[in-house]
C-alpha cells in the first residue's frame, strides 16, 4: 500500500468490508443474480473455426464482448457497486481510459439510483467521444483532467485526490487490477468469473483443458480474471500481450515488461516506464485501454514466477489482429483485444494441431471505429507514396 497517509484509513476500512462480503453468501448470490440477468453471464465459449484452421490449431473465443455495454469492465463494476451500497456510499466515483471503465460504471450506478462522477483525460474525451456521449447520457458528470498528458495516469490522480475528500459519502471504484491493496485482489475477484466460466466451458466441450490462453494487458484486469483460474493448471500456459506502441523506444510504447523497471506508481510497486531518475515516462498505444505506464503488480509476480508470459504487439499488427477477426469471424473486436488476436497470429507457426487456444476477447470495437477509420486514411496515403 504505497499511498499517502490520508489514504490509509480508507483503504483499510474497504479491505476490512471487502473481507467480509468476501466470505459472505448472500453477497455472492445478489452478484451472480445481476451477473446473470443485468450483464448477460455466463458469455459464451466460441468454437472459431475459421481463425482455427488459419491458426492450424483449435481456437475458442471467450466472448466478453456480449456483456452489457461491451466490455469486461461491468464484472468489477456491478462487484464494487455493491459492495459500495453495503458500505453505506451514495456517491460513486471512477477515472477512465478509453471509455469503457466509465461507461460501464455510470450504467451500474444509475442502476442504482446514485449519483456519479467520471474522471476522464482531455485527450482520451476527444480520442473516444461516443463513450463520453454514453456516460453522460446515463447521468453522470465527466469531469476533464487537463494535468500532465491528460490520459489515464493524470485521471487516476484526480480520482484519487476526489475520495480523500469525500470518502464519507463517497467510494471510488478503480477500473482495472492496480492501485493499492485491496484493489488488486479485489478486482482479480470480480474478474474472475470469467475464467471460472472458461474453465468450465472448455471441459464441457473438449473434455480437457486449454494449451494456450491468451489476454491482453492494459492493467491487467481482464488478463487476470481468465488466468486466475487456471494458475495451478501446470500445463496451461498464460499469455499476456501488452502495447507495443510504435516500438520499444521511450515515450512510444505501453509495454512494461520490455521498457520498464520496478518502481513505485498510484499505490502500486510493480513495474514501471521510467527513465534513469525514476520519472515516469510518456506512453503510446493506438488503444487507449492499454495507454499506462504501470502494470498490476499481480502480473508482475506471475511474470517473476515464470508463471505467465508478457509479449508485445505494435500498432500496426494490432490494427491487422482487428481486420483478421472482422473477417475470419464476423466479429469487430476492441483495439485493446486485438493485440490478443494479433499476437497469435505470429505465433501460428509455432501451434500444433492438438493445440486448444482460448483468446479472451475483452470487447467489442464499436469504441474505435472513428481510430481505426483514422488509421486507414493515414495508411493509405503512406502506400500511396511508397507507390
Ligand atoms: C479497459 C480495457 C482493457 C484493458 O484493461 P485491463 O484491465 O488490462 O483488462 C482491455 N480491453 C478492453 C475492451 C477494455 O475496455
Amino acid at each position: 500500500m504505497y499511498v499517502p497517509e490520508t489514504l490509509m484509513s480508507p483503504l483499510k476500512e474497504l479491505a476490512s468490508e471487502y473481507a467480509r462480503v468476501r466470505r459472505d453468501p448472500a453477497f455472492s448470490r445478489e452478484l451472480n443474480a445481476y451477473l446473470r440477468d443485468f450483464v448477460g453471464r455466463p458469455t459464451p465459449l466460441y468454437h472459431a473455426r475459421r481463425l482455427s484452421s488459419e491458426l492450424g490449431a483449435k481456437v475458442y473465443l471467450k466472448r466478453e464482448d456480449l456483456c452489457h455495454t461491451g466490455a469486461h469492465k461491468i464484472n468489477n463494476s456491478l462487484g464494487q457497486v455493491l459492495l459500495a451500497l453495503r458500505m453505506g456510499k451514495k456517491r460513486i466515483i471512477a477515472e477512465t481510459g478509453a471509455g469503457q471503465h466509465g461507461v460501464a460504471t455510470a450504467t451500474v450506478a444509475a442502476m442504482f439510483g446514485l449519483e456519479c462522477v467520471i474522471y476522464m483525460g482531455a485527450v482520451d474525451m476527444e480520442r473516444q467521444a461516443l463513450n463520453v456521449s454514453r456516460m453522460r447520457r446515463l447521468g453522470a458528470t465527466v469531469t476533464a483532467v487537463t494535468a500532465g498528458q491528460q490520459t489515464l495516469k493524470e485521471a487516476i490522480s484526480e480520482a484519487m485526490r476526489d475520495w480523500v475528500t469525500n470518502v464519507r459519502t463517497t467510494h471510488y471504484i478503480l477500473g482495472s487490477a492496480l492501485g493499492s491493496h485491496p484493489y488488486p485482489m479485489m478486482v482479480r475477484d470480480f474478474q474472475s468469473v470469467i475464467g471460472r466460466e472458461a474453465r468450465r466451458q472448455i471441459l464441457k466441450a473438449e473434455g480437457r483443458l486449454p494449451t494456450h490462453i491468451l489476454a491482453c494487458v492494459g492493467g491487467g484486469s481482464n488478463a487476470i480474471g481468465i488466468f486466475y483460474p487456471f494458475l495451478r493448471d501446470g500445463g496451461v500456459r498464460l499469455i499476456g500481450i501488452e502495447a507495443g506502441g510504435e516500438g520499444i523506444r521511450p515515450g512510444r510504447h505501453a509495454a512494461r515488461f520490455a521498457g520498464g523497471k520496478v518502481g513505485i506508481l498510484q499505490g502500486t510497486r510493480t513495474y514501471v516506464l521510467q527513465d534513469a531518475s525514476g520519472n515516469i515516462q510518456l506512453t503510446h498505444s493506438v488503444s487507449a485501454g492499454l495507454d499506462y505506464a504501470a502494470i498490476g503488480p499481480e502480473h508482475a509476480l506471475l511474470r517473476d514466477l515464470k508463471r505467465a508470459e508478457y509479449h508485445h504487439v505494435g500498432d500496426a499488427e494490432a490494427m491487422e489482429g482487428v481486420n483478421a477477426l472482422c473477417r475470419l469471424e464476423g466479429i469487430l473486436p476492441a483495439l485493446e483485444t486485438a493485440h490478443a488476436v494479433a499476437y497469435a497470429l505470429n505465433m501460428r507457426r509455432s501451434f500444433k494441431r492438438r493445440d486448444l487456444i482460448i483468446i479472451n476477447v475483452s470487447g467489442r470495437g464499436d469504441k474505435d471505429v472513428q481510430q481505426m477509420e483514422a488509421w486507414d486514411r493515414r495508411h493509405a496515403n503512406r502506400s500511396k507514396d511508397r507507390s
